[in-house]
């Protein structure tokens, strides 16, 4: 099975590393594929450009094998769309499961996202505690889904809901780029390495 972790990644964070991980291991992922937004459709445009958002990202994994970035979203034209991500995905990877995996707050929006019922005929959705957000009453199209078996979500290719805990890092980077606006130090909410560049290039001071 192939994890799917989709967002801004500005900048990329221990709340999303660990998150990966985490879901990495307990699912047994083959591998986990990081797929940084080009114009994300329900927000503001990202503060730090593709190619930075993307170094960020290679910095971070370093010496993770198992992370791939996908660069699919940054070459296509247009609002970047999950549903025209998985569909690409699924016709390169045909029968693997893949198991696309989100935050509880990225979920209590997820009716809100094009074509969101679509996502469901290309992969699982496994979705992953956050502090600070309770998941909203369910949908009947999302309790159809659900399952709490979750070796269900190896038999067959897509199509089931998951609920998973994670552990809890109150962590976001609209907090990183804040501290890094007020001249404080983000050190151990994200790598090092990622601190340095932000730092040699000057970003998100004027956030
Ligand atoms: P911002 O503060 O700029 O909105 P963010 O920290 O929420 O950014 P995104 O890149 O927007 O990060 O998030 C990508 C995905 O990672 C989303 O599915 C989100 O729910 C999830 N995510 C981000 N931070 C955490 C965290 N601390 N714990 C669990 N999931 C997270």
């Amino acid at each position: 099975m192939i994890g799917i972790f989709g967002g801004t990644f500005d900048p990329i964070h221990y709340g999303h590393l660990r998150s990966a991980l985490e879901v990495s291991e307990i699912f047994g992922l083959d591998e986990v594929r990081l797929i940084p937004s080009a114009q994300p459709p329900h927000r503001d445009l990202p503060v730090a450009s593709a190619v930075m958002r993307l170094h960020m990202l290679e910095l971070a994994i370093i010496n993770q094998p198992q992370f791939v970035i996908d660069q699919r979203e940054l070459n296509r034209q247009g609002k970047s769309y999950m549903v025209d991500t998985l569909s690409s995905l699924r016709d390169e990877l045909s029968q693997q499961p893949l198991l696309l995996f989100i935050g509880s707050d990225a979920f209590n929006k997820l009716t809100s996202w094009h074509q969101w019922q679509r996502l469901f005929d290309y992969a699982h959705i496994a979705v992953l505690t956050r502090p600070g957000y309770v998941i909203n009453e369910l949908d009947p199209f999302f309790t159809q889904r659900q399952t709490g078996d979750r070796r269900q979500l190896s038999r067959q290719i897509s199509g089931l809901l998951f609920f998973q805990p994670i552990t809890q890092l109150d962590i976001s980077a609209t907090n990183i780029r804040q501290i890094v606006a007020a001249g404080r130090n983000p050190r151990f909410l994200l790598p090092d390495a990622v601190i340095s560049y932000i730092n040699e290039q000057q970003l998100y001071q004027n956030t």
